[in-house]
C-alpha cells in the first residue's frame, strides 16, 4: 500500500466547456421535442447562442467561472459561440473569469451556418484576441458546418498564430466525415472534443464529454481506443469535474465492467498538461485520499480553500473576490432576458 494522499491537489480542468450555456437551465422548451442531435442543436443551442448579447455573455461567464471554483477547477478551455454579438465576446469571457479568479482559454467557434459574413467574423474575433496577447485557440465548430474554403481558413490562421484548433470532431454520427479531412491537418496542439464517431486517430488531444454524450444520446465509443492523450470536459454543463471523472467511469464500466478508474482519473489529471499553470494551484479538498478507487465511490467531496496563483480565491465556502449572491441574482436577471428572446 502506498501512503495516504494529501487532501490538497493541483486545480482541476475543465478540457471543454461552453461558458455561453451556463443560463440555459430552464430556458424555454423548443417548439417541438428534438429527436436526434442534429435537432437539438438546431432547436436548442443555435435559437440560444443567435439570442445572447455581451451583457448575458458577461454574466453566463461570471456565474459558470464562479461554479467552477466552487467545484475546485481553476482552469476553464472554453468554446463560445454569440453569432449576434461575436466582436469583444472573447474579452468578456476572459475578463468575467478574471474577476472570479479563474484560469480560462477562450476560442470563437467558427462556422458557415451564419452565412460568409459570419464564419468571417468569427475567424477576425479569434485572431483580435489571440494577436492582442490572449490566451486561447483558434475555435472551430465542427466539420459538417464548415466548407473547404472556411476550414482552411481556420487551419491557416492557427499556423499564423502559432496556436492550435479547438473544434467538435465527429461527435454525432452526422459528423462521420471529419476524420478524413482533419487528417491531413490537425496538429499536435489542436483540441478535439468528442471524437465519438471518429473513425481513425488525428494529430491532437481528446476532450471527452460523457455527461453530454450520454444526455445528447450520441452514443459511446472508447476515448483513448486510438491510444492519444484525452482530457475530460463538461460541454457547458458545469464545470464539476470530480463528478465528470465518476461519469466517465462508470460510462466505461458499463461497455467493459474490468476497466477500473485509474484511466479515467488520469484523464481528469491530464488536463494539466493543457494547462500546466494549475500545477501551482492549491486545492484543499473535505476528503481524504483524493484518489480514483476512492472518488469514484464518494460524491459530495468540496474544496474547502482554493488558491489560484498564490491567491486565497476560495474560502469558507465562498469566493473570496466576487459576492456569489449578487453574481448568482445577475445571471438570473440576464436570464430572463434570453428567454424572453427565445
Ligand atoms: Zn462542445
Amino acid at each position: 500500500m502506498s501512503a495516504t494522499p494529501p487532501a490538497t491537489t493541483p486545480g482541476l480542468v475543465c478540457a471543454h466547456h461552453h461558458l455561453y450555456s451556463t443560463l440555459a437551465r430552464g430556458m424555454p422548451a423548443p417548439p417541438r421535442t428534438p429527436g436526434n442531435f442534429d435537432e437539438i442543436l438546431e432547436l436548442i443551442w443555435w435559437r440560444l447562442d443567435r439570442a445572447l448579447d455581451l451583457e448575458m455573455i458577461r454574466w453566463s461567464a461570471m456565474l459558470g467561472a464562479l461554479e467552477a471554483l466552487e467545484r475546485g477547477t481553476t482552469a476553464i478551455i472554453d468554446h463560445h459561440s454569440s453569432p449576434n454579438a461575436i466582436e469583444g465576446s472573447l474579452s468578456v469571457i476572459a475578463d468575467a473569469c478574471a474577476e472570479v479568479g479563474v484560469r480560462v482559454s477562450c476560442c470563437y467557434e467558427v462556422t458557415d451556418r451564419n452565412g460568409l459574413d459570419g464564419a468571417a467574423a468569427g475567424l477576425a474575433e479569434n485572431e483580435r484576441f489571440l494577436e492582442a496577447g490572449g490566451r486561447g485557440y483558434v475555435g472551430a465548430h465542427a466539420c459538417f458546418t464548415l466548407s473547404d474554403a472556411t476550414l482552411e481558413s481556420v487551419v491557416g490562421l492557427a499556423a499564423d498564430l502559432g496556436r492550435g484548433v479547438h473544434i467538435h470532431v465527429s461527435e454525432g454520427t452526422g459528423d462521420g466525415a471529419a476524420g478524413a479531412r482533419l487528417e491531413p491537418v490537425s496538429r499536435d496542439d489542436w483540441l478535439l472534443a468528442h471524437c465519438v464517431h471518429l473513425d481513425r486517430p488525428l494529430r491532437g488531444t481528446v476532450a471527452h464529454n460523457p455527461r453530454s454524450n450520454m444526455n445528447n444520446g450520441v452514443g459511446y465509443e472508447k476515448p483513448d481506443r486510438f491510444g492519444g492523450r484525452v482530457v475530460l470536459g463538461t460541454d457547458g454543463i458545469g464545470a464539476d469535474m470530480l463528478e465528470e471523472f465518476r461519469i466517465a467511469y462508470v460510462r466505461l464500466r458499463e461497455l467493459d465492467v474490468t476497466s477500473s478508474p485509474e484511466a479515467p482519473w488520469a484523464w481528469m489529471q491530464a488536463g494539466a498538461e493543457l494547462f500546466p499553470e494549475v500545477l501551482g494551484d492549491r486545492v484543499t479538498w473535505s476528503y481524504e485520499p483524493m484518489d480514483s478507487w476512492h472518488l469514484a465511490f464518494t460524491p459530495g467531496v468540496s474544496p474547502l480553500e482554493v488558491v489560484v496563483d498564490g491567491e486565497v480565491v476560495f474560502a469558507g465556502g465562498r469566493p473570496t473576490r466576487v459576492d456569489p449572491d449578487e453574481v448568482r441574482a445577475k445571471a438570473a436577471e440576464q436570464a430572463g432576458r434570453l428567454f424572453a428572446r427565445l
